[in-house]
């Protein structure tokens, strides 16, 4: 029996405009979009009057950990949180959790995990290490959207940064396989030079973490991998920006022609160094959180276009790690994969950010870089009824109760967020209302379409 899923009344907002529309969708999929649809009678009808519909929220950089590391989050947490905020598919990234995602049999074992106890669709990603580069084909195979490298430490020593001769033969077998290889952009020789002296005349303190990890350790890691792209031909993309001068750096690349992208996080455009230094340990993450001008130069750049995607990079980990006066030695990774979309909407009109633009960094410009759509990432006819209703009139403060993570800490508590996720809608069922989840986990494995 086919299942119908009518909404009715809401504003419909794509990356290009907003009309006001019906979205009829049949086994999940949207087939029609117009005014005053009408539908056969065992439809389910929402009344979306004095709402938006956005594509439900793709954010393709998130940690959940499992297996292995569960306790930390869990992709059932973690994905109850994603729907809660409007999100409807989300992207793990392959390290936090063990076995690290290197090869065929540990993306079948997390993939086998996440089915059962996702509350979202889900795209997986692979590692690259020194000595994995041999996997890469294999991972390409099992459906991975792109393989990520750490340019500097990661924290986590099963985990190991990527030296230039790893990056170099990584980015020729990516080529060759039209696979996108991501960087964690941050030169290891400063970051480490630079902690080592900062640690030698005995600063333990944010400050003196931020400044050992400068904004030219960024920009001269970016600059080293679009320029090893350039050279081999491989498709590249930049996670987590955290700085304007880094985001300008790869729009001029791609000017120039080269296959490379960016991302950045909620918490670059919202917080700042002095900001980190008054929240202490939730607010540590790396890159670190810049100053106000290089935090200004960031919405700039965002603005312009000139950044592809805002992901969360929700990073948490039990509270007994973020404890302690060394702020070198805490844990860093902010959670925030429920309040990236609350964020964007309260943050972004002052910096000339509309709707359709929220809708693009969230949704639409994700899912076509890691090659979701037209599945993912926009609602047209065709696409899989993925739907985010928002109420647009609603402002509130976020509070830990509301947070649906393991463990409910983030640096966004106390923060105003703006637009009630009134319904969150995966494949035309609901999977979240008023901002809590619902139902059995549906979440499926998604996969880039290469076509
Ligand atoms: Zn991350």
């Amino acid at each position: 029996m086919t299942s119908r899923l009518l909404v009715r009344g809401a504003t419909v907002v794509r990356p290009d405009g907003r009309t006001g529309a019906d979205i009829l969708a049949e086994d999940g999929v949207i087939v029609a979009l117009g005014r005053d649809l009408v539908a056969p009678p065992d439809t389910v009808e929402f009344d979306a009057t004095g709402l938006h519909a956005l594509p439900g929220a793709v954010d393709t950089h998130v940690h959940f950990n499992e297996p292995g590391r569960a306790d930390w989050e869990g992709l059932a947490t973690g994905s109850r949180a994603l729907v809660a905020g409007g999100g409807t598919t989300f992207g793990d990234m392959p390290l936090n959790n063990l076995p690290l995602t290197l090869d065929g049999p540990s993306f079948d074992e997390k993939a086998a995990i996440a089915s059962q106890v996702s509350q979202a669709d889900f795209a997986l990603w692979g590692g690259l290490i020194p000595g994995n580069v041999n996997a890469l084909p294999e991972l390409h195979a099992r459906g991975v959207i792109a393989v990520k490298a750490f340019m500097s430490d990661s924290g986590l020593p099963e985990f190991p940064a990527s030296d230039d001769y790893t990056l170099l033969r990584g980015m020729e077998v990516a080529a060759s396989l039209g696979m996108i290889v991501a960087v964690h952009a941050e030169s290891d020789a400063i970051t480490r030079g630079l902690t080592g002296a900062t640690r030698e005349v005995g600063r333990r303190d944010a400050m003196a973490w931020a400044a050992s990890r400068p904004v030219l350790a960024e920009t001269e890691a970016i600059a080293r991998a679009i320029h090893l792209a350039e050279a081999t031909g491989a498709r590249l993309h930049v996670v987590h920006v955290s700085s304007g001068r880094g985001a300008v750096l790869i729009a001029e690349a791609r000017a120039r022609g080269i296959d490379v992208t960016s991302e950045t996080c909620p918490h670059y455009l919202t917080f700042t160094d002095e900001d980190v230094a008054r929240l202490g340990a939730i607010g540590k993450c790396a890159p670190p959180v810049r100053d106000a001008e290089e935090r200004a130069r960031l919405w700039a750049a965002v603005a312009s276009g000139a950044v592809d995607m805002v992901v969360s990079d929700h990073s948490p980990s039990p509270p007994s790690m973020k404890e302690g006066d060394d702020f070198f030695a805490m844990w860093g990774g902010i959670p925030g994969v429920q309040t990236t979309l609350g964020t964007l909407l309260e943050e972004g009109p002052a910096h000339r950010l509309g709707l359709e633009t929220v809708v693009k960094l969230i949704a639409f410009g994700p899912s076509r870089r890691f090659g979701l759509t037209p599945a993912k990432g926009a609602i047209v006819v065709g696409a899989d009824a993925d739907l985010a209703l928002v109420d647009m009139r609603d402002r509130r403060v976020v509070t830990e109760e509301s947070l649906q993570y393991r463990h409910p800490q983030s640096p966004f508590i106390g923060r105003t967020v703006r637009g009630r996720v009134v319904r969150t809608f995966l494949r035309g069922e609901v999977v979240a209302e008023d901002g809590a989840p619902v139902g059995e986990p549906r979440g499926r494995l998604v996969r880039p379409n290469r076509a």
